[in-house]
This record gives C-alpha cells, sequence and structure tokens, in this order.
C-alpha cells in the first residue's frame, strides 16, 4: 500500500496488544526477534477471513477485529497452549482510518486480556481479506492433540454449542429469535470468547482436545478419526440455553449439533482423570457438560437418553441451517 504505508502501520499497529518481554523486536524492522521459552513448543496456527465469505463487508469492524483473534486464539486453546504473539496479513482496498481504528480496537481489547502482543504483519491494497497467525507456548509432552481419545473416555463440551449458529440464522430471518435473545446471541456470533485459559487447565487432564468451528458433530467427528475409535453422544445431555430451548426440541438438537462458529472446546477424559477435571471446571467461566462416551467401534452415534438411536431430521431441516 504506497503512499503512508509506513505512517498507517505506525499509527495503528505499532504497539498493540500487551507488552511483552519475550518480544526483543516487535512491528517495525524486517522480522520480529521473539524469545521461545526453554523446554516448550512453539504452537503456530493461521486463519484467513475474507470479507464476503467470512463476514460481510460492511460487517461492524470492531466484530470482525476481535473475532479474527478469537479464532485463532480458539486453535490454542484446543492444543492446551498459552497464547504469545500474532502476526496480521490485511488486504485493504483502500485506506479507512475509521475503519481500520475500529478494527484495532476490537482485535486490541482481546489481545490485550488474553495477553498477546501483534509483533509484525503485511499490509497491501486488494479485495478485503485477513490472516491471522498465532504462536503460543506449550510444555514438551502435554498438548492436547486429536488422537488420545479411547474407548471408555467420556466425552465434554464446553458453553451452549449452538447459539452462534442460531445468532446468524435469526439475523438472516432463518430462524424466530426474540428481542430479549437476539442480543445475547448476536455477542455470541460476533463475539466469541475463546476458551484458553479453559485449554491450559486441560493439561494432563484431557486425552484428546478440538475446538467446536464446524459444528459438534463434524468437529467431534475429526477427533474420533484422529483417535481411531467411535462415539455414543446422548443428544438429551447436550447443554440447552433458554435461546435454544425456545426452538422446537428437534431444531435446537440440529443447531447444537451442526450449528458453526462456537469456538467452544470439545475433549474426552480418561475415567481417572474426572477427578482433575472436576477441579479444574470449577474455576471456569463457562459450563462444563459430559455429553457421552468413546467406544472401539468407529462412527459417532447418536442416541435419547432411553438409549434410541436419534437421527438428525433431514426434512425441514435445512431450513435452519444452510
Ligand atoms: P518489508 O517490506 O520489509 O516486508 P513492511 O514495509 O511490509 O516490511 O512492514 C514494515 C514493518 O511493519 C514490519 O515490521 C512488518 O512486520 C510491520 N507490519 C506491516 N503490516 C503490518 C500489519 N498489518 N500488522 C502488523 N505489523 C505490520
Ligand atoms: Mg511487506
Amino acid at each position: 500500500m504506497a503512499g503512508g504505508e509506513f505512517d498507517l502501520i505506525h499509527r495503528h499497529f505499532r504497539a498493540l496488544g500487551a507488552p511483552r518481554e519475550d518480544v526483543v523486536v516487535g512491528v517495525g524492522d524486517d522480522c520480529a526477534l521473539l524469545r521461545v521459552p526453554p523446554g516448550q513448543l512453539l504452537a503456530v496456527s493461521l486463519d484467513t477471513l475474507v470479507a464476503g465469505t467470512h463476514f460481510l463487508a460492511d460487517a461492524d469492524p470492531e466484530g470482525v477485529g476481535h473475532k479474527a483473534l478469537a479464532v485463532n486464539l480458539s486453535d490454542l486453546a484446543a492444543m492446551g497452549a498459552e497464547p504469545a504473539w500474532f502476526t496480521l496479513g490485511l488486504c485493504l482496498p483502500e485506506r479507512d482510518d475509521i475503519w481500520l481504528g475500529a478494527f484495532c480496537r476490537g482485535m486490541a481489547g482481546l489481545a490485550e486480556r488474553a495477553g498477546v502482543a501483534l509483533v509484525g504483519g503485511d499490509t497491501t491494497r486488494g479485495p478485503l481479506s485477513l490472516s491471522i497467525e498465532v504462536h503460543g507456548f506449550v510444555p514438551e509432552g502435554v498438548a492436547l492433540g486429536r488422537d488420545g481419545a479411547r474407548p471408555g473416555h467420556r466425552i465434554f463440551v464446553t458453553g451452549v454449542p449452538g447459539e452462534a449458529a442460531l445468532g446468524l440464522a435469526g439475523l438472516q430471518g432463518r430462524a424466530a429469535v426474540s428481542v430479549a435473545m437476539a442480543s445475547h446471541l448476536r455477542g455470541r456470533l460476533e463475539r466469541p470468547e475463546p476458551r484458553v485459559d479453559e485449554g491450559m487447565s486441560l493439561r494432563g487432564v484431557a486425552s484428546a482436545a478440538i475446538d467446536v468451528s464446524d459444528g459438534l458433530a463434524q468437529d467431534l467427528g475429526h477427533l474420533l478419526e484422529a483417535s481411531g475409535v467411535g462415539a455414543v453422544l446422548e443428544v438429551d445431555r447436550l447443554p440447552r440455553s433458554p435461546a435454544l430451548d425456545a426452538l422446537e426440541r428437534d431444531a435446537s438438537l440440529g443447531f447444537a449439533l451442526t450449528g458453526g462458529d462456537d469456538y467452544e472446546l470439545c475433549f474426552t477424559v480418561a475415567p481417572e482423570r474426572l477427578g482433575d477435571l472436576a477441579r479444574a471446571a470449577a474455576r471456569w467461566r463457562c459450563a462444563c457438560t459430559e455429553i457421552g462416551r468413546i467406544e472401539a467401534g468407529r462412527g459417532l452415534r447418536l442416541r435419547r437418553s432411553n438409549g434410541a438411536p436419534w437421527v438428525l431430521p433431514t426434512s425441514g431441516w435445512d431450513h435452519f441451517i444452510s
């Protein structure tokens, strides 16, 4: 972005996020120089958001900034990593200081709370899109992979999956959402809170973990696949909320199982670690709900509490979820 690129970077990206002593050189030189603590692995993840695909071009820029960083921190959380730094690749159709100011405010608020510093990036002109790469630390041997679930392990989920998708369906007029619920659901969609502290407290406790970005059934499916196991998920144990309870039961379960964008954690725990989990979860700011059990037979089986199989309704269902 010629003409004022230096000024733009200086104004918006110079000191964004938490100040950290392990940043030897941050924004402004050819590279950032960063100090990784001895004995720890560097956890790295990148996500790209494209206007029109992942957010609307006229979406509130503060929300876009928050969510772009949140979805990346969620990946660190799912690995049990402690967030440290991030870089930002930004493609802008034109310089717009008001948009950039709000975007950076949204990002900075979450960055400061999560203790991460923006240490570099790239700014170019083109269709609006952004990539964030996050970096975190995890001591060697305790990262939460997707592949550690074994038969007999219990399956848990944080928070209330399904509310973000219900918020989107409400905004698009595909689901009836009361005025009282609308702002809560919009917050769940636009300001997801990555479960960073929860993920770190699962080190040595969870046998496997994944974050729920594409729907609980699908993301749990990835975990089962990676672990070479299957599971029974008891749909009547799925976390509920006033907003989900206002829907017909099948629709509410559909949102909980297939709705994306929640950024909750789904994880498994061996029976002998359940006491450790209870102690850890007592300090969490979100719910922790047991929803099923790992079995040797491959695949995900959905059951009612009476043991009867439950199938995602197909007719009338795609009406609710795009
Ligand atoms: P170079 O041409 O050497 O790649 P740039 O002019 O692209 O350097 O960037 C100058 C400095 O500003 C670098 O330290 C780079 O990391 C930083 N920077 C550029 N764009 C961003 C951005 N969107 N967010 C954070 N830092 C950025
Ligand atoms: Mg450059």
